[in-house]
């Protein structure tokens, strides 16, 4: 029997990072949990549009 190349550890990382840099924020606007990470910095809001510039991987929005 062959050894999967990409195991479930592997997996899990990649998976745990890429709930990192897609998670949600709230919007400022509309206080929706739909800010998206669309570039490095940059975040918008799927329900009104608003777009934020913020740090790369996080989003202080909430914070304001
Ligand atoms: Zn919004």
């Amino acid at each position: 029997m062959n050894t999967p190349r990409y195991g479930v550890t592997t997996r899990k990382k990649v998976e745990s990072i890429r709930m990192k840099s897609s998670q949600r924020y709230k919007c400022p606007r509309c206080k929706t949990f739909s800010m998206k990470r669309i570039s490095s910095g940059l975040w918008k809001c799927k329900k009104c549009g608003l777009v934020v510039a913020s740090d790369a991987y996080s989003m202080s929005v909430e914070k304001i």
